[in-house]
């Protein structure tokens, strides 16, 4: 037997395996897009990575995909680091304590769990220290559960009035997390999402775009591209159960 090298690299049978998740789960999304009659460039893959170790990331960038996203602040930057020779996009879709802010925002590009007033001047002032903007999704409650985290679905357009004002931040669309359930009981929730979305882009409020809809997950990427998803975030069926 020969001895694989214990520097970082990933057992090639790991590697594989992640490879032939990515193209079954793309397979998946193809499926869904024909079945619903969307263009499949209309949604993005986004590996959700929390726990993962950075060289099986690398894997995935390797093999094509161009958005990762971390739920820890403390996640974020060692595997910034540790990819820093690969060009993918990093986005944020954990929940962001205020006095996080300062570790984080150097390396995103787009914040997907915006969720209050506070946490979005406290973004809005550092962005305008230093001379930079920032894209940001809205996550909204559509489950109903008290444990969720987001806004109410009536609260989105007050607030979103509010945020508009915060010129550093550029809001791009919304972000759910939908009823943990099969896909077809999680389907209302998703598809409140998209009603959200629709009644405040027939407001045309000023700088604010609501073309993004950040919904689906491994158990009911199907049912959310249906309901209008753009991007979908993935986690286990492309890496394995998380412990
Ligand atoms: C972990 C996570 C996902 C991916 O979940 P899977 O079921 O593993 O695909 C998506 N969104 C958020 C916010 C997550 O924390």
């Amino acid at each position: 037997m020969s001895q694989e090298p214990q520097t970082g690299a990933t057992d090639p049978a790991d590697a594989e395996r992640i490879r032939t998740n990515i193209a079954t789960v793309r397979e998946r999304m193809a499926t869904a897009c024909e079945r619903a009659g969307r263009d499949p460039d209309s949604v993005r893959l986004l590996l959700a990575t929390k726990t993962v170790e950075p060289e099986r990331i690398r894997v995935a960038i390797e093999a094509g995909e161009k958005l990762v996203a971390e739920n820890r602040v403390q996640e974020v930057r060692p595997k910034f680091e540790a990819l820093a020779d690969l060009e993918y996009e990093r986005h944020f879709i954990g929940h962001l304590q205020s006095n996080k802010v300062n570790a984080l925002v150097p390396y995103v590009s787009c914040i997907e769990t915006l969720d209050r007033l506070s946490l979005a001047r406290k973004l809005n002032n550092r962005l305008e220290r230093e001379g930079e903007t920032l894209e940001v999704l809205i996550q909204v409650n559509t489950s109903g559960e008290e444990t969720k985290a987001g806004l109410e679905p009536d609260e989105v357009e007050p607030f979103i009035r509010t945020v508009a004002g915060l010129k550093a931040l550029k809001i791009r669309g919304l972000m759910t997390i939908g009823l943990n359930a099969e896909p077809e009981v999680a389907r209302p929730s998703l598809a409140l999402l998209r009603e959200t979305a629709e009644r405040i882009r027939e407001e045309n409020i000023d700088g604010v775009a609501m073309d993004e809809l950040s919904m689906g997950m491994t158990g009911d990427l199907e049912v959310a591209i249906e309901e209008g998803s753009t991007i979908v975030r993935v986690g286990s069926a492309i890496f394995g159960a998380r412990d």
